[in-house]
C-alpha cells in the first residue's frame, strides 16, 4: 500500500513535501520519499490524504487507570489541593467502571494515533486492557509512602505486581513517584529496583511547592504534610532533583545507566539540569503542558530544555489533570505558547523521543524501513505558519 499526503514527517529525516510512504500488508515500512519519484502505477494506486502523515505517537506520561476521574477536578488548585482531591476521589466508582473508563481511553488514544505509551500504574486494573491493546505500553509500577518503616513492605507489593504484569506479558517494573510523597529510603530503594529493568519514570520538579518543601521544609505542601502527621524528607537546601540524584547515589554509583524519565520539570533550572547530566546517562525530559496549566497555571521551560539540547518527550498525564488524553491538544498548546519552536522538532518529541524512553525504538517512532510504527494523519494545517489549527485532529490510518 502507498499513502500520499501534502507533507510526510518521517521523523528520521527531513520532512518531505508531497511525499509518500509505502507499507506491506502488516504495516511494515518499505519506503518513503517524494511522490514525484513514484512510477505511474505507484502514483495511480496511492491513496492521498490532505494534511501531514507521521508515525504513531508516543505518549510519554499517562496514568490511564485514573481515567474515571474525568471532569471531577477543580483547576488551578496547586499541588497540595490536587493531592487532596486525588485522595478524596480515587475510589469514587467501582472497579468495573474504572476498567471501562480506562479501556475507552486506550481505544480513543489508539484511534487518535498513539502507538506507544509510558504508563504509570498503582494497581493491576489496566493490565488486561494493555495486553489486548495494539498500543505498546511500558508500565511503571509507582510507589509512594512517607514513613520509612513502611518502605520494604510497599516495595514488596510493587514487586508482586510486577510478577503479575510479567506473567501477562507486559513490560513493567517498580518506580518512585516523586521526592515529596516518599521517604528517602523508599525513594532510593524503588528507584534502584526499577533500574534493574533499565527504566524508571519519576515526577520531577513539578511545582514551587515541591521545591520549597525539599529545599527548606516550608510551603503549602509541607504544611499539608505536617497537618496530616506525615514524615517529610529532610530539607537539604538543594533542588528536588539534586536531592533525588544524591539519594539515588547512595544505592548506585554514577554515572547511572538506564532510561530515566523525568516528568514535568516545570520549575527545573540550569543547576538541576547540569547535575542530572553528570549523574544520569540517559535522562528523558517529559513535558505535560496541559496538565501543568490545569494544576499550576504554569508551563514547562521548553526553551531552557532546548538550549541544553535535552531529549524532550511529551505526555498527556491523566484525566485528573487534563480534559482529554490527546497528543494533538498538547502540540497545539506548545505551538500556542512557543510559536518559535518548529513543528518538525515538536513531532520528534512526540514520536521518536518518547519511543526511545520506553525502549521501543526498534519497531516504533519513525518511518524507517523495517519498522511498524503505524501511520497517523494530522489535518487542517496552517501551511504558511506550519502550525496546527483549532480544527486540526489526528486520526490513525493504519
Ligand atoms: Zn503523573
Amino acid at each position: 500500500m502507498i499513502y500520499r499526503a501534502d507533507y510526510i514527517f518521517p521523523i528520521d529525516r527531513e520532512p518531505i513535501i508531497n511525499g509518500y510512504v509505502e507499507v506491506d500488508k502488516e504495516g511494515t515500512i518499505l519506503s518513503c520519499g517524494s511522490a514525484d519519484s513514484l512510477d505511474t502505477k505507484g502514483r495511480a494506486s496511492a491513496e492521498y490524504f490532505k494534511g501531514i502523515l507521521i508515525p504513531g505517537f508516543a505518549n510519554a506520561h499517562c496514568h490511564v487507570e485514573l481515567s474515571h476521574m474525568k471532569g471531577f477536578f477543580r483547576q488551578g488548585t496547586g499541588m497540595d489541593g490536587f493531592i487532596q482531591q486525588i485522595n478524596a476521589l480515587r475510589l469514587t466508582v467501582n472497579r468495573e467502571e474504572r476498567i471501562a473508563a480506562l479501556t475507552e481511553q486506550m481505544e480513543q488514544m489508539y484511534s487518535a494515533g498513539v502507538s506507544v505509551m509510558a504508563d504509570i500504574s498503582n494497581c493491576d486494573e489496566s493490565f488486561e486492557c494493555k495486553v489486548s491493546s495494539p498500543i505498546y505500553s511500558r508500565t511503571y509500577l509507582e510507589v509512594f509512602g512517607t514513613e520509612p518503616e513502611d518502605a520494604p513492605q510497599i516495595l514488596a507489593g510493587a514487586i508482586e505486581l510486577q510478577k503479575k504484569a510479567k506473567q501477562m506479558g507486559l513490560d513493567a517494573a517498580p518506580t518512585p513517584h516523586s521526592p515529596y510523597t516518599m521517604s528517602p529510603l523508599l525513594n532510593r530503594l524503588s528507584s534502584a529496583e526499577g533500574l534493574k529493568s533499565g527504566y524508571i519514570s519519576y515526577h520531577n520538579q513539578e511545582s514551587d511547592q515541591e521545591e520549597d518543601m525539599i529545599r527548606y521544609g516550608t510551603g503549602e505542601l509541607a504544611e499539608d504534610y505536617k497537618a496530616r502527621g506525615c514524615s517529610m524528607p529532610p530539607a537539604t537546601g538543594d533542588s528536588a532533583l539534586k536531592y533525588f540524584l544524591d539519594n539515588l547515589q547512595k544505592e548506585i554509583k554514577a554515572p547511572i545507566e538506564g532510561r530515566v524519565l523525568l516528568v514535568h520539570n516545570t520549575v527545573t533550572d540550569q543547576e538541576s539540569i547540569d547535575e542530572a547530566l553528570k549523574v544520569l546517562k540517559s535522562p528523558y525530559w517529559v513535558v505535560c503542558p496541559l496538565s501543568n496549566i490545569f494544576i499550576h497555571r504554569m508551563l514547562p521551560p521548553l526553551d531552557l530544555l532546548r538550549a541544553n539540547n535535552l531529549t524532550i518527550c511529551v505526555g498527556t498525564d491523566s484525566l485528573s489533570s487534563n480534559l482529554q488524553l490527546s497528543m494533538v491538544e498538547e502540540i497545539r498548546c506548545i505551538q500556542g505558547h512557543f510559536p518559535h519552536i518548529p513543528l518538525e522538532e515538536i513531532l520528534k518529541w512526540c514520536c521518536i523521543n518518547g519511543t526511545c524512553a520506553v525502549g521501543a525504538e526498534k519497531r516504533f517512532g519513525s518511518f524507517t524501513p523495517g519498522k511498524r510504527p503505524g501511520i497517523v494523519l494530522i489535518d487542517n494545517i496552517n501551511w504558511e505558519r506550519m502550525e496546527l489549527t483549532k480544527e486540526s485532529k489526528s486520526e490513525r490510518i493504519i
